[in-house]
């Protein structure tokens, strides 16, 4: 069954997403975001001091912002995941979700970054159920007790430094083989009479009945294992586009190659933010990228109708409802 037309979906609802939605509102597209959640990887800090015009505030309240005033120009959301994207042969997009299939005449890709997995026996067991991808989101919950992050790099070290200050004992499995001497962050944790820091330590598999109880891991003294109540997996962001590779071409990142457009490989499929392969991973810039694919899409719907192209988006749009008000009316909810 194919579900419900429109003129473009954009998958992915955070910075890129967003500012593509309003984009495309705003010149009157009809315009479905589907998304897994509102705000991606925005949600996972508490401050942002660089989104110009705005000198401090939470991801949360910043990705609040932007959902609000994209709504507000008439865009709709659903909240779900996109598995897999098709061209039609009259040229147009299918799109299915877990649950219903969508079709779009343009797709704007804007799903961001996902945190690597570690990819190890009793992993997916316990996702949720003791084993956590965001010390910043979940790290309050282990208050007080013994817990472990599995990181490497500038992200593992960040999360460590968090969680030491949350928990009662901290293992950090630390996949560098090289110690980062230079970070003071890495200076604060070995001093630290709670940390245990184990250097160039790759985690073997996490152990649990019904929640995560214990880790097993290996050093260079070989195999451990590790009594906690907790783990944080904290290895870094991957782009997950296997679901449209056979339509765009990707980077040896698995990023998306777009051009400064948003333009991707293929007609009628753009692309924005932390999903291509911009060096430089921040809010703003995936806002700034969402625009263009969203004028891009547009134009390429106009062009294909035998309509005018633009090249701003300088008119005076009055939004279908105040921004600020009713948010929410406009998802369509099906979970
Ligand atoms: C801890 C942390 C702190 C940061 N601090 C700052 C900062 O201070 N300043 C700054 O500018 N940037 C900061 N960033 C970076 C910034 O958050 C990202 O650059 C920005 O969120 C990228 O936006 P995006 O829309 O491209 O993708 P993402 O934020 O990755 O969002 C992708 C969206 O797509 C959805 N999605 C993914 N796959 C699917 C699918 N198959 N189907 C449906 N939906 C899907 C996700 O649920 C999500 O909503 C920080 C990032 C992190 C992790």
């Amino acid at each position: 069954m194919t579900g419900k037309s429109y003129s473009c979906i954009v998958i992915g609802a955070a910075s890129a997403g967003l500012s593509a939605g309003l984009y495309l509102s705003r010149q009157g597209v009809d315009t479905l975001i589907i998304s897994r959640d509102i705000g991606g990887q925005a949600l996972l800090t508490d401050d942002i001091e660089n989104y110009p015009g705005i000198e401090q505030i939470s991801g949360f309240d910043l990705m609040n912002r932007f959902q609000k005033q994209t709504e507000s120009y008439g865009a709709q959301f659903l909240y779900d995941e996109v598995i897999s994207v098709e061209r039609n042969s009259d040229g147009n997009f299918v799109l299915s979700t877990r649950s219903e299939k969508y079709t779009a005449e343009a797709v704007i890709l804007a799903f961001g970054k996902t945190p690597r997995m570690l990819g190890v026996p009793g992993e997916e067991k316990l996702q949720g159920r003791g084993i956590s991808y965001c010390a910043v989101c979940d790290g309050p919950l282990y208050k007080g007790k013994e817990i472990g992050v599995a990181g490497i790099g500038e992200h593992g070290l960040q999360a460590a430094t968090y969680l030491a200050g949350v928990a009662s004992k901290l293992h950090v499995f630390y996949k560098g083989s090289k110690a980062p001497e230079d970070d003071e962050q890495y200076q604060d944790l070995i001093n630290n009479d709670k940390v245990t820091f184990y250097l160039g330590a790759s985690v073997k598999e996490v152990k649990g009945d019904k929640t995560a109880d214990s880790v097993v891991f290996s050093d260079r003294e070989g195999e451990k294992t590790v009594k906690l109540n907790g783990l944080f997996v904290e290895m870094g962001y991957i782009a997950k586009t296997d679901f449209v590779k056979d339509l765009v071409k990707l980077n040896d990142s698995k990023e998306i190659i777009t051009d400064k457009l948003g333009r991707t490989s293929a007609e009628g499929i753009f692309a924005c933010g932390d999903v291509t392969d911009i060096p430089y991973k921040q809010a703003v810039i995936s806002a700034g990228q969402g625009a263009a694919a969203a004028l891009s899409a547009y134009n390429f719907i106009q062009r294909k109708h035998g309509r005018n192209a633009v090249k701003s988006d300088w008119k005076a749009v009055k939004p279908r409802k105040p921004s600020g008000e009713g948010s929410g009316q406009g998802f369509i909810l099906n979970k």
